[in-house]
């Protein structure tokens, strides 16, 4: 990390504004100017970087700037941050919209895919654009793709909708909304009776640790249970200042998760992982996603295998404390939702008896109890007293309880009362 007072721009900057999160987010660098005050770059490399800004904006905090390599292009922090030539790459699967997020929109930035919680997007900016981002399509277009008066339409589903007891407010950046914009938002959620818990997806905490003052940190805390996930992708990205913020946060009693994207060439690699998820516990946030790369635009140079993922797990599962292992996920494509992938455990079976094997390879027996209750087919539970095949509306759990042979696969319906709603119009240009 670099003394900021040695790059020239900001020689001058007092220490409170350096500080300021709003100073921060003003100074952003958006272009090659910008970064030829941070960085070393050759002629090539400038070209390049002009022509991939036309695809997609660039936008880097001075502290997130302060944290790369002015002379390495295989930086980690830098390769998150700075775009690359290949990013104007079509690659042949890419998608504006993998996850089909839009589809299953019914309401302006709203994404009701599972029963019981909604994915709401708060805004369309964030103060650093992440090359690898996933929501490319409205994150950072030039044109306001989440106008902020939708936020409206979001509430009123929500309060309209009994059945959602989880709002997971991201965006872009929710953080970047004032603090009294966001306890606007948390006081109407929290007067919806069925709203019990809210979550944050933030990356302030990593680029912009300045955001997370003691002011809206202790904001948060009066409408508890609040959860906050941050998006930590490399251990060199866990500065004091990070820590530091992640702290004010657990200080305010907010339980902190990390969601790590696997991304080539800067994190896919059980050493630099090991070392993250270490990082990360001694900072108080637990590891909770680790994300396959998803089929966004321009992203195609950051795609790993999805057996890379696996070896990943296989080297940290038993290797080192659970509280550290991330589950791994690949969100389908299409709106399939996350689909955890891990090494397999389970390696025979007959009845009454299973196979395992350890982390070391060791192969363990587990005798299954004798006559154990048979619940399929129906009837009440002894355990809680339900008949469980009124239970489970959808899934494969269905087939545990009701007298069906098969599932057939349902075409994912929108859900809410209105027709899905296209957030972008027409899609992204591709240049
Ligand atoms: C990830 C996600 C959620 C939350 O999923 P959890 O597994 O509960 O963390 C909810 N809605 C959408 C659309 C998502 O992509
Ligand atoms: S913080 Fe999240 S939404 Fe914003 S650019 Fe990064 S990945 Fe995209």
């Amino acid at each position: 990390m670099r003394d900021y007072r040695e790059i020239p721009m900001w020689a001058e900057v007092t220490p409170e504004r350096w500080n300021d999160w709003r100073w921060q987010a003003r100074n952003a660098v958006r272009d090659v100017a910008g970064l030829r005050q941070v960085l070393c770059l050759g002629r090539e490399e400038e070209e390049e970087i002009a022509r991939s800004l036309d695809r997609f904006q660039m936008s880097i905090t001075p502290y997130y700037a302060t944290l790369m390599d002015p002379v390495d292009p295989r930086d980690p922090i830098r390769l998150q941050a700075v775009a690359q030539g290949a990013e104007a790459l079509e690659g042949r699967y890419e998608m504006a919209d993998p996850l089909a997020e839009d589809a299953n929109s019914p309401v302006p930035g709203l994404t009701h895919r599972y029963p019981d919680r909604v994915l709401f997007l708060l805004t369309d900016r964030c103060p650093l654009y992440c090359r690898h981002c996933t929501r490319r399509r409205l994150v950072g277009q030039p044109e306001e793709t989440l106008p902020g008066h939708h936020v409206e339409a979001g509430l009123d589903y929500i309060e309209h909708h009994p059945e959602i007891r989880d709002v997971l407010l991201s965006g872009g950046d929710a953080f970047l909304l004032s603090d009294q914009r966001l306890e606007e938002i948390l006081a109407r959620l929290r007067q919806i009776p069925h709203v019990e818990i809210i979550r944050f997806g933030t990356r302030t905490p990593v680029v912009l640790p300045q955001r997370i003052t003691p002011q809206l940190a202790g904001m948060i805390a009066r409408y508890h249970p609040v959860y906050v996930n941050t998006h930590f992708n490399h251990p060199r990205e866990l500065t004091p200042e990070a820590v530091a913020a992640c702290g004010r946060l657990a200080d305010a009693g907010v339980p902190l998760g990390n969601q790590t994207v696997l991304l080539r060439g800067i994190n896919d690699c059980p050493v630099v992982i090991r070392s993250l998820v270490h990082g990360l516990l001694k900072a108080r946030v637990r590891p909770y996603y680790l994300y396959q790369c998803d089929l966004s635009q321009g992203l195609e140079h950051f795609r790993t295998p999805i057996s890379r993922g696996i070896e990943i797990i296989e080297m940290l599962r038993g290797h080192t404390s659970g509280m550290a292992v991330p589950t791994f996920v690949v969100d389908a494509p299409d709106g399939g939702g996350k689909i955890p992938v891990m090494p397999n455990y389970i390696v025979s079976m007959a009845p009454g008896k299973l196979i395992l094997r350890n982390y070391q390879g060791r192969l363990c027996t587990y005798n299954e109890p004798v006559g154990g209750e048979d619940r399929t087919g129906g009837g009440v539970c002894s355990t809680c007293g339900t008949d469980h095949s009124g239970m489970a509306a959808q899934g494969v759990g269905t087939l545990f309880y009701d007298r069906s042979l098969t599932l057939d696969p349902v075409a994912p319906a929108p859900k809410g009362d209105s027709a899905p709603h296209r957030v972008l119009d027409s899609p992204t240009p591709i240049t």
